[in-house]
């Protein structure tokens, strides 16, 4: 049975080897709060690679609270564009408003308070409360989870709530309570450089020998994953219609993926069809009722890839001259204007194609 205790060694070790080897990153060198929040929200998901560009840009456009909760949810949407997992973008939003209505703009000073906000989960609320204003709270993220599970040999699933609860538990006890900023970034650092998911050069670690994973040979097996779910096909069929250089977009208004985001007119099928049956769908000839039309050319279908669900998609270009009452009811926009629309990876993709 694992023994919970204080350990300084661990906690010591960590900030040593931190100083000598931590990354310059660009929301690093600072305390500012809501500096530290839109980068934490951004990298949850993201590359630090690529999520530096989009913080840089970020941050620049809405460089404090009061100009994030003045902007419309497109333009964040915009910002957003590319990294995926939209309801950040729309939380993030939400949340500053929040700040300024209840809080008079200033981020909010409390673990309690600042955990309240939208779309900040117990991981960031401990980031923001410790890097910002040195509260004593650990942060547990996959690096983080990584480490302690190899090094204490915790193997039960890490989807388990009582794997998630002994986690959380150690990494409050190893906490260095006095700096408990430098801690947190070093516990993280270390999970990310050093005890990577993959082939972690042990022999270079400073727990080479008081690690439980590398002293039994089971570095790979840990931490111990959780069975993997069978994704979701999704299958969509795009019309993108060209109409004296425009075409018709309509909002994804369901709850659903890509919130908020434009797209061409969409049929969603359960499965794979061909031409001819996408052609003879009520959909498609509602779409087309009483115009006429020349297909000028039907993608092969793209595989987008998404955390739970794989989109299957097809984008059909269709000419058309004139336009009908169903075409009516979509936004209409030049495609020199469409950068003004929030849309998905998958769409500017394939926009991306047909303008160049
Ligand atoms: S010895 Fe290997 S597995 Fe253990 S903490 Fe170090 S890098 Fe991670």
């Amino acid at each position: 049975m694992l023994q919970l205790q204080h350990n300084p060694f661990i906690s010591e070790t960590l900030i040593h080897w931190y100083t000598i080897n931590k990354r310059t990153l660009p929301w690093r060198e600072t305390s500012d709060p809501y500096v530290i929040w839109v980068s934490e929200i951004i990298l949850q998901q993201t590359r630090v690679a690529q999520g530096a560009d989009y913080f840089l840009r970020f941050i620049q456009r809405f460089p404090d609270i009061k100009t994030l909760a003045n902007a419309s949810e497109e333009e964040v949407l915009n910002y957003w564009q590319g990294l995926g997992y939209y309801s950040r973008a729309r939380n993030i939003h939400a949340a500053a408003q929040q700040i300024v209505k209840l809080h008079a703009g200033k981020f909010p000073d409390q673990y309690e308070l600042i955990v309240a906000l939208p779309g900040i989960g117990n991981y960031t609320a401990a980031a923001i409360a410790s890097f910002a204003f040195r509260l004593p709270f650990a942060v547990v993220d996959g690096n983080v989870f990584r480490f302690l599970t190899r090094y204490f040999g915790i193997d039960t699933p890490i989807d388990e709530v009582k794997t998630r609860k002994q986690v959380t538990e150690l990494a409050t006890l190893l906490l260095n309570i006095h700096q408990p900023d430098i801690h947190n970034q070093a516990i993280m650092e270390f999970g990310a450089l050093q005890c990577t998911p993959f082939s972690p050069d042990c022999s270079k670690c400073p727990f080479e020998i008081s690690c439980f994973a590398n002293a039994n040979r089971v570095v790979a097996e840990l931490p111990k994953k959780r069975k993997k779910l069978q994704p979701q096909h999704r299958y969509f069929y795009y019309f993108c219609f060209v109409q004296n250089n425009s075409t018709y977009l309509q909002k994804r208004i369901a709850k659903d993926i890509w919130h908020n985001l434009y797209e061409f007119p969409l049929f969603e099928s359960t499965e794979a069809l061909s031409l001819e049956q996408l052609l003879n769908e009520d959909f498609f000839k509602k779409l087309t009722d009483s115009i006429s039309y020349t297909i000028l050319a039907v993608s092969p279908m793209i595989k987008h890839v998404l955390s739970h669900q794989i989109i299957n998609a097809t984008f059909l270009t269709l000419a058309i001259t004139e336009n009908n009452e169903t075409l009516n009811h979509f936004v209409y926009s030049t495609f020199d204007d469409l950068s003004r629309f929030p849309i998905s990876r998958l769409t500017e993709k394939f926009l991306q194609k047909i303008v160049h």
